[in-house]
């Protein structure tokens, strides 16, 4: 039998186990749901058991359905949901509290007082980031100085602390390895993306004690083993979600980027060796490390992509399913002035304006399910362009987008984004990019493939949309109204 790899890709909605052939021709996807848990306002937690649960069923389910041996497995690859925090007991490999997921706002008011003090630029110009709940250090933090007896057993150096990729490594060798690597390192806001190391003056700032973190190493690498599945397999590669697709996508060059459209969007541009500080309140991050060589990116978020498209479909009931939305639009009028700016909880980069909502502006008499379905569609490829240009003013090239995500099916929406962007735009075939990111990593590391510069010439076939001439300058002068318009929304509420 031709040897195959298995990514497991842990989100924060399912847990996924994606089999690959030697080639990283996709095979098949098991996948199992993650229950939510909200214990009290703005907390967000997963049961770090039904990680692992979830985890381990997927990959046995997956491995069992084909009928394939350990031996014939040549490697696994680890990517996840980045910045949940997980704190265990190293002798039990018990955790000491539930995993509190990112979307996780209850160290708002110690981020608040981390900025009183005057600490923004240093953690800036240190980690890439921006103080928020977000990241890792605070709710590390808070799960220290809250849950009794933590702090004792974490300085007696029982404790370790890892993001999911870290506590699926540590599970799946059976506590032998405690490492994580440069990509999840650097989400965590207590590694400095400068020196390649944990930050001595950041651990003492947010009080947290060295041992108990794990070792950073690089994206391809002898992460350690797992005895689980039968007999041994390597896992050879680990990258955060956002960073695997990047990779999945080839995106090796400075200005190759790659946008995924999901409920949200995430766009991560390669900048290479130099780190480009933003000034427009973007996130400077390690893209990936290989053979010890960082190269950084700069990373921008959207709030509100896919899930304007639900929005449409579940609160004003347009249509019964997202895909209809493709042949809805063809109806349109074109002349029709619609605009929707979707700032459903605030306006993100670059504006930033948590006070605002959002809006429809330009309605006409005959403004109706094909219009409003066009506008929401658009308006989600102006945010892009809003994006894009600050990370132009921060310095970044762009030479084209890749983009990935379930929105993407939508070729109307693709084309829309080349014509508006004024970029080429390219949709691979293998829209799971992101398994594909950690496939290619742990394949590279079990010798399956050669090396980083072979990836491109087995980078799958895809779709190119080229901005249209015509369409390119008709839609500066909307992004131009558009513009006006997000200044309308500000500051209302
Ligand atoms: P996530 O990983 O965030 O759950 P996915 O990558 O699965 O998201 O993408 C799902 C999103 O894409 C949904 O918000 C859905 O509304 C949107 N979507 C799916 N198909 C289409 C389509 N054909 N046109 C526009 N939007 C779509």
């Amino acid at each position: 039998m031709s040897k195959k790899i298995i990514s497991i890709d842990q989100g924060t909605t399912s847990s996924r186990a994606v089999l690959f052939d030697e080639k990283c021709n996709l095979i098949d996807i098991e996948q199992k749901e993650l229950t939510q848990f909200f214990p009290s306002d703005g907390w967000v937690e997963h049961d770090p058991e039904e990680i692992w649960s979830s985890v381990l069923e997927v990959t046995k389910n997956i491995i069992d359905k084909h009928k394939i041996d350990f031996s014939d497995i040549g490697s696994i690859g680890i990517t996840n949901q980045r910045e949940t925090t997980l704190l265990w007991d190293k002798r039990t490999g018990k955790t000491v509290y539930p995993a509190i997921v990112w979307q996780d706002r209850r160290t708002s008011d110690f981020c608040d007082d981390l900025r009183k003090n005057g600490l923004d630029d240093d953690i800036h110009y240190k980690t890439g980031l921006l103080i928020d709940p977000y990241f890792s250090a605070t709710k590390l933090s808070w799960i220290l100085n809250n849950i009794e007896g933590v702090r004792k057993k974490a300085e007696a150096g029982y404790l370790a602390f890892g993001t999911v990729d870290c506590f699926l490594l540590w599970r799946l060798t059976e506590g032998k390895h405690h490492k994580t690597d440069a990509t999840n390192a650097s989400r965590t806001m207590l590694f400095n993306i400068n020196k390649n190391k944990w930050d001595v003056e950041l651990l003492k700032i947010f009080d947290i004690p060295e041992t108990i973190l794990p070792e950073v190493c690089d994206n391809i690498h002898a992460f350690g083993e797992t005895k689980l599945f039968g007999g041994s397999i390597k896992i050879g590669g680990i990258a955060g979600d956002q960073q695997a697709a990047l990779i999945g996508q080839c995106c090796f060059e400075p200005g190759e980027a790659k946008s995924t459209y999901g409920t949200g969007c995430f766009l991560l541009v390669n900048t290479g060796k130099e780190k480009l500080t933003s000034k427009n309140k973007l996130l400077s991050t390690i893209a990936y490390r290989f053979d010890g060589q960082t190269i950084y990116g700069l990373e921008g978020s959207i709030f509100v992509a896919g899930s304007a498209v639900q929005w449409l479909r579940d609160s004003l009931k347009l249509f019964q399913s997202a895909s209809e939305t493709e042949e809805i639009i063809k109806l349109r009028n074109m002349d029709s002035k619609a605009l929707v700016v979707p700032s459903f909880t605030g306006l993100g980069a670059p504006h930033w304006d948590p006070r605002a909502r959002g809006a429809i502006f330009g309605l006409s008499r005959d403004s109706g399910i094909p219009e409003l379905t066009a506008a929401t569609l658009e308006s989600i490829a102006f945010q892009t362009k809003s994006l894009i240009l600050s990370m132009i003013k921060d310095g970044a090239n762009f030479k084209e987008l890749r983009v990935d995500g379930g929105m993407v099916k939508n070729s109307w929406f693709v084309q829309n984004l080349a014509n508006t962007l004024d970029l080429t735009v390219l949709r691979p075939k293998e829209v799971e990019t992101t398994a594909l990111g950690v496939a290619f990593l742990a394949g590279i590391n079990c010798g399956l493939l050669p090396d980083i510069e072979s990836l491109n010439s087995i980078r799958f076939s895809q779709k190119t949309f080229k901005p249209k001439r015509d369409k390119v300058d008709t839609q500066n002068k909307k992004f131009s109204t558009w513009l006006k318009a997000v200044e309308r929304t500000k500051g209302l509420f």
